[in-house]
């Protein structure tokens, strides 16, 4: 095992691998950009060494300095978190370099599904359903008609090296097509520094069910069930539960067992998410995220399971302890993201927090680096905590989210929380009953009222 792990990431994520490591008795190391001196993960770690300026890109993002750090303190292994550099091959390659041991699958895993016209293509041939779409990029103008037209609109055009909802623009009728090709390729030459697109069929009233996987890199994979995280807006999403509301114990099976033998299938090692639009009883695969997502403990609550510990396990070269017959469904769980920003319009808010409450008691989780006085940078991401709650059944755990978020305080800066109680409010809501596109309609209704 380890004796010392690196995080190479800040915020609630950092804390939650500082906490795994600290039950494994391992020595944490946090790393910082000058704008996070203060912050929850640099007080909670055992030590930790400033790596840049503010901006990310200087920081976060810094290879070299990241590298220099392990160096510095000795770190065996680092945990990238999600965003970041937890989904970058290249750095990957460069800790191998290196000698450091990266929590997470392999630099190759990471490539083949970080472009999603391999990883669909990669998908197929494992045997998992995909959206009915291109065979692969489509270069020009006049191919976007071809296949459009063969296909019937609406369409989605998407970006091979897209995410977090960028480089994907929908076009509903023929006439939107032109705008939608080359909007989506502007976007990702900007974002990503590369414009292939695709086309897909635009599914539409698809629930968004993903699939958590885990693999020992040697052949064996199980599948954890799905989490239904269809409430998004603008393609980022607010809401996650699990189990999913529409899917029964068979459907479960089946998706499940695809899915860990696709993975188990190119000896992937760790914890890895398959994301699928489910329509009508169907599966269509879209992505597959090579790390820890945000919203892993809905999963880790309804299986009794720490995610963060098996990823650190198994990259230490020990054997996967998890069996899929001993893995099993017990209650519901429901989690919710809050951010720092300014209702109706979603406007990052940073600034002091005053007063930082969290809510407790039975089947309550809250993934959150705020304390008392402590000032949101502008530069991150503005998501400040999780609230995780779990109970026996759908309508319990309901419940218990409503009292969770009555507990909460969150003083000086304007959140995302008056959005929660207010959607619990909803009969679709209490029922389960919502696609993808539910909370922007739902959005739009509220701002008209
Ligand atoms: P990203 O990597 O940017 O998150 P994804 O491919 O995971 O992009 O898609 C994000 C979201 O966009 C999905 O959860 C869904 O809401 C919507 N979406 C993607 N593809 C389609 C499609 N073919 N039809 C309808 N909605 C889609």
């Amino acid at each position: 095992m380890f004796s010392k792990i690196l995080i190479a990431n800040r915020g609630e994520i950092a804390l939650r691998v500082i906490r795994a490591c600290r039950e494994l008795g391992i020595l944490t190391v946090a790393v910082h950009s000058t704008a996070d001196a203060d912050a929850m993960h640099v007080r909670m770690a055992d030590e930790s060494i400033c790596i840049g300026p503010p901006s990310g890109t200087l920081s976060y993002l810094n290879v070299p300095n990241i590298i220099s750090a392990c160096e510095i303190t000795g770190a065996e292994a680092v945990h990238p978190g999600y965003g970041f550099l937890s989904e970058n091959a290249n750095f990957v390659q460069v800790l191998e370099d290196h000698d450091i041991k990266f929590i997470g699958p392999t630099a190759e895993h990471i490539r083949i599904m970080g472009d999603k016209i391999t990883a669909k293509d990669t998908m197929k041939k494992l045997g998992v359903p995909c959206v009915p779409g291109s065979d692969g990029g489509v270069p020009t103008i006049e191919e976007a008609f071809k296949v459009s037209d063969e296909m019937g609109f609406p369409v989605i055009v998407k970006a091979t090296a897209g995410g977090g909802g960028r480089g994907m623009k929908l076009a509903k009728t023929r006439d939107d097509l032109k705008d939608a090709f080359f909007g989506a390729r502007a976007e990702s030459k900007a974002a990503f520094g590369n414009d292939e697109v695709y086309i897909e069929k635009y599914l539409t009233l698809p629930r968004h069910i993903e699939v958590q996987v885990f693999g020992d890199g040697k052949g064996r994979a199980v599948h954890l069930g799905e989490r239904d995280c269809s409430l998004q807006r603008r393609h980022q999403k607010v809401f996650e539960e699990a189990p999913g509301p529409g899917i029964d114990p068979e459907t479960r099976e089946r998706i499940g067992k695809l899915c860990a033998d696709a993975v188990a299938g190119i000896n992937y090692a760790g914890a890895g998410t398959i994301e699928f639009l489910f329509e009508r009883g169907e599966f269509f695969f879209i992505e597959m995220n090579t790390r820890l997502q945000v919203e892993h403990p809905v999963t880790e609550a309804i299986f009794g399971v720490d995610l963060v510990k098996q990823q650190i396990r198994v990259a230490a070269g020990e054997e996967m302890t998890f069996r899929q017959e001993n893995l099993s469904i017990k209650g519901h769980a429901i989690e919710v993201r809050i951010n720092a920003e300014r209702l109706p319009d979603f406007t990052p808010c940073p600034g002091k927090i005053t007063t930082f409450h969290a809510p407790g008691g039975l089947g309550v989780r809250m993934d959150s680096a705020l304390y008392d006085g402590y000032t949101i940078p502008p530069y991150y991401d503005s998501l400040i905590a999780k609230l995780i709650v779990t109970g026996t059944t759908r309508q319990a755990t309901l419940a218990r989210l409503r009292r969770a978020l009555g507990e909460l305080i969150v003083d000086g800066v304007d959140t995302t929380l008056p959005l929660f109680d207010r959607l619990l409010d909803e009969p679709d809501i209490q029922s389960g009953d919502y696609d993808i596109h539910w909370l922007e309609k739902w959005l739009e209704a509220q701002a008209a009222e």
